[in-house]
């Protein structure tokens, strides 16, 4: 006896399995990272061909076997076929596809991640927020509902909110004096963060995600974001992702 679900969810990658078939891995509001299969999917008439292309927005129906899943119907919501058409969207697109799929698990609701990555890709379509921009604004939200966020309001150490100058450790951002204190200086992930980016930090973690691609930044303010960045992740993923390689 198989049981059927629907689920709203985003397809993050398909590959081709026997002749006609796809296996699609799909981020859901429900269930979190799932597998399924779509038969016949690669059949040109295919009902199924559509609603299995990468990047597409739908509610899915799925009949849940005792070993796999089995996509019986699609409905799109939206489509986000376009982003392949532009080299430089797919590169990104497929990188937060695969950021998404390292670090949702399976069976767990990811309705936030699954919002995220949505904005994300409306983002770039929208093409008014620069793309490296995006990525970070991306990377440093989706680590935060990971569980992998860090102290950017006050000082790890003392909880000093107003502390001019703050530098990046181990879990957050500390204050000047306590930098001084612990020896943080000393450590290879040591980096003073301006006022700006702390607040760009600030606003990434709070904002709604209808207005979290809302703002640009300056070129100085990149390029201490990708440093910042940079050092986080190398820290807290120890991960090193395929698609990264093709992002500009
Ligand atoms: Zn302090």
């Amino acid at each position: 006896m198989k049981d059927t679900v629907t689920l709203t969810g985003m397809v993050l990658v398909a590959s081709p399995m026997k002749d006609y078939d796809k296996r699609v891995e799909l981020l859901t509001k429900e269930r979190g990272r799932i597998s399924a299969f779509a038969q016949g999917a690669r059949k040109p008439n295919s009902a199924l061909s559509a609603c299995t292309i990468p990047f597409t927005f739908g509610e899915f129906q799925l009949h849940e076997g005792r070993n796999a899943n089995n996509i019986s119907s699609g409905v799109i919501k939206n489509y986000f076929g376009d982003l392949a058409q532009d080299y430089d969207s797919l590169c990104y697109a497929s990188y937060f596809s695969e950021m998404a799929r390292h670090l949702s698990r399976e069976n767990i609701e990811a309705g936030e991640e699954l919002m995220l990555l949505y904005m994300t890709f409306r983002a770039i379509q929208a093409g008014k927020v620069k793309m490296p921009l995006i990525r970070r604004i991306y990377e440093f939200r989706l680590m935060m509902l990971c569980g992998e966020g860090l102290e950017i309001f006050e000082c790890l150490h003392c909880g000093r909110e107003d502390a001019y100058d703050v530098y990046f450790s181990e879990g957050g951002l500390v204050c000047g004096e306590c930098a001084d204190k612990s020896g943080l200086k000393k450590k290879e992930y040591y980096q003073h963060i301006s006022k700006d980016v702390r607040y760009t930090l600030q606003y990434i973690a709070t904002s709604s995600l209808q207005k979290l691609y809302s703002f640009n930044v300056s070129d100085n303010v990149m390029k201490e974001l990708d440093k910042f960045m940079t050092r986080y992740l190398d820290r807290y993923l120890h991960h090193h992702f395929k698609s990264e390689e093709f992002l500009v």
